[in-house]
């Protein structure tokens, strides 16, 4: 062959060893090489550009004249067996570690999966004395020996293996990547097959390569595993991941990291600077773990997943990162002690299934528990929260939701002119589950609209009856939580519940909490809009318990703002507490928005409050909240005995 001939005979290795270069390049550019899967894949570029040289020498010198020609391709010729016989065990190996089955293999099993390859290697390295594999004939020409089949059936073994194991673990692989491995094992087939037919086209590097490139761009390509904020896995990896674990039955530690004020850090100093205290946590992390196990998993939540079933080392991780939370943490400039609630258990023992694990990310911690790391039976706080999530599903089945109504009454006359809709929930398993309790946990259930339907078709239902005008109550306070208010279609469903009773919108007062964060505005300012023009009345509920931007509270738009018990119970205590309250008043009314305390529950109290001269008190004072029928008979009581009367005294 000419020279000429012979690189055209070679261009299917040129182009193969070109491919292998710029995914190598691309590959080390992005840096992707923490993992062992990434680590093999970078061995395998490197195998194939070396098949790919050693292959165009031996083009270049096999059966050319000279004992020189002869020994480079001779020796060229071993090299490029020995690696090329390589190619498919570490392919094979390659599909076991995505599909998370290579670390269920024991050294037993990784031996015996080893063994073709090792026979095949064998032969190979022997070939010098045996000639089995290749040898050259009189004229230099090469010639295959019996044993070079066996590395095809080796590479059939590796490559069906491969497949297996994917059909095996189909569900615990995303289909994305199923579907790219599916492909380019048939791809890697076609060439080996096309090579075994057509021994002078020289293709099966190339599919190889084409393979590698293939794998690159899918599954080694993490961008959309990644949260940009943190650098760390997002929550989709981290499902993604917890559902291939369990799917190919590993056993796994789980430490969770719970920044306990991460919500007021956002609210105080802003979006930029919590993103920084975020990420000077996860750099932390990184400092003692590989990068690979850590996940972002919700806004204020890390979840480090490691494998194997070392409890101990998960144990001496979760105390160390604990004792790092009593340092103050770098958040770009600013320095501030941050808390953590660390959580950690192990799967399957404790966490059986993936969402065993996402639940614990989403559940609230028991704030009196920061100080150690909750594990074993600490965990029991999961259990309950999970039992309290199976009672709200029970109660929307068996409808044992019940709403109570607590009396509001007008300063000076202390009349019940409006009253506040209560939610309660008593199971015939749990008993009475206080809303504080219940209402998060329908929050995080994703049922908690279905709760706020209930409460205003309740209080629609009220209104039909006639009762409540008859009584002259003006209004119901209806409690709303922001993240129900935020989905698609609140506010047309909340407009068509009312039209549906024929209720007078003006007759519902949506009470929603101070505490919003402060990205939510946005949404929250759009909805209350909308609702105000058809006809509702809204109210600012716990004024003086968060940490809210006065000024943003203040641009939406309430009618009234309801003032924590807090604030009026620590006026009566001390003179700085009085001067809270005083402000609190005097800057509600300056914005021009009716005042309501809650809280009262004696006559002292409300004597401060007549001087102060707010519109409206609640509390136990007048009365808990109660059912409809005792709310009713309270509220008629009042009318025909003329107590405001009565209890004029205690306000004068
Ligand atoms: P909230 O909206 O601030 O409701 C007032 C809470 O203060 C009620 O607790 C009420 O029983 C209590 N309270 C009223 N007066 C006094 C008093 O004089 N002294 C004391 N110590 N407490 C008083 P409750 O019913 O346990 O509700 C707790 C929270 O659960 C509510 O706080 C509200 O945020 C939430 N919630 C209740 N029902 C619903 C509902 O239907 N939907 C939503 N989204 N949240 C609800
Ligand atoms: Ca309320
Ligand atoms: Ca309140």
């Amino acid at each position: 062959m000419s020279s000429m001939a012979t690189l055209h005979y070679c261009s299917f290795y040129i182009c193969a060893a070109l491919l292998c270069v710029s995914c190598l390049g691309y590959t080390l550019i992005q840096g992707r090489v923490a993992r062992r899967q990434n680590q093999l894949y970078i061995l395998l570029l490197l195998n194939m550009m070396l098949c790919a040289l050693s292959s165009i020498v031996v083009a270049f010198h096999e059966g050319r004249p000279g004992a020189e020609a002869h020994f480079i391709a001779d020796t060229a010729r071993f090299v490029s067996l020995v690696f090329h016989a390589s190619l498919a065990p570490m392919f094979g190996y390659y599909v076991l570690l995505v599909c998370g089955s290579a670390w269920q293999l024991s050294y037993r099993g990784l031996a015996l999966y080893a063994s073709p390859f090792l026979l095949t290697e064998l032969l190979i390295l022997l070939n010098p004395l045996t000639g089995w594999v290749y040898y050259y004939n009189d004229l230099f020409r090469y010639c295959r020996g019996w044993a070079s089949y066996t590395i095809y059936v080796a590479a059939f073994f590796y490559l069906a293996a491969g497949l297996l194991n994917l059909f095996r673990y189909w569900r615990a692989v995303t289909s994305a990547k199923r579907n790219a491995l599916v492909f380019f094992i048939v791809l890697v087939v076609a060439g080996i097959l096309v090579q075994i037919v057509w021994s002078s086209i020289q293709i099966e590097l190339f599919t190889d390569a084409l393979a590698g490139l293939g794998l690159m761009l899918s599954i080694e390509d993490e961008d959309g595993r990644i949260d940009m904020a943190t650098g760390a896995y997002n929550r989709r990896a981290l499902a993604f991941d917890l559902k291939n674990f369990i799917g190919t039955g590993q056993v796994f530690q789980v430490i969770g990291v719970r920044i306990t004020e991460m919500a007021s850090v956002h609210r105080v100093m802003g979006s930029s600077a919590s993103d920084a205290f975020l990420r000077a946590v996860a750099d932390y992390l990184r400092t003692l773990l590989p990068p690979y196990t850590i996940y972002y998993a919700n806004p204020s939540t890390y979840i480090i997943l490691i494998r194997g079933d070392n409890e101990a080392r998960a144990a001496e991780i979760a105390d160390q990162i604990l004792a790092r939370f009593g340092e103050t943490w770098k958040g770009g400039k600013v320095e501030s002690l941050l808390h953590a609630a660390v959580t950690r258990g192990s799967s399957p023992k404790n966490f059986p299934t993936r969402e065993d694990v996402l639940f614990m990310a989403d559940s609230p911690i028991p704030v009196k528990e920061t100080n150690t790391v909750l594990s074993g039976r600490d965990l029991g706080y999961l259990l309950r929260r999970l039992e309290v999530e199976r009672a709200l599903h029970r109660g929307l089945e068996e409808r044992t939701f019940e709403v109570y109504f607590q009396p509001v009454c007008e300063l000076p006359s202390l009349r019940i002119t409006s009253a506040e809709a209560l939610l309660r929930l008593r199971d015939r398993v749990l008993g009475n589950i206080p809303p504080a309790e219940f209402i998060p946990a329908a929050e995080q259930a994703g049922i908690i609209s279905a709760l706020g339907d209930f409460v205003l078709e309740e209080v629609c239902a009220f209104f039909a009856s006639g009762v409540p005008d008859a009584l002259e109550l003006t209004t119901i306070g209806v409690n709303l939580s922001v993240l129900q208010c935020v989905q698609p279609g609140f506010a047309d469903r909340m407009k068509g519940i009312v039209a549906r009773f024929g209720v007078n919108p003006s007759k519902i007062n949506f009470e929603i909490t101070e505490s919003v964060a402060a990205n939510d505005y946005g949404a929250l300012d759009a909805v209350i809009r909308e609702l105000k023009a058809g006809g509702f009345t809204f109210a600012m509920d716990d004024y003086g318990t968060g940490y809210s931007n006065m000024q943003s509270i203040f641009a939406l738009d309430f009618d009234l703002v309801k003032i924590d018990k807090g604030i009026l119970w620590s006026a009566e205590k001390n003179a700085i507490g009085r001067a809270i309250l005083d402000n609190s008043v005097r800057m509600i009314r300056e914005m021009r928005r009716k005042i309501l305390v809650e809280g009262v529950e004696t006559e002292e109290q409300i004597r401060l409050l007549a001087k102060l001269s707010v519109d409206y008190l609640q509390g136990f004072y007048f009365s808990k909240p109660v059912p409809k029928d005792e709310f009713v008979a309270l509220a008629r009581e009042q009318r025909n005995q003329g107590i405001a009367a009565i209890a004029q005294g205690a306000a004068s």
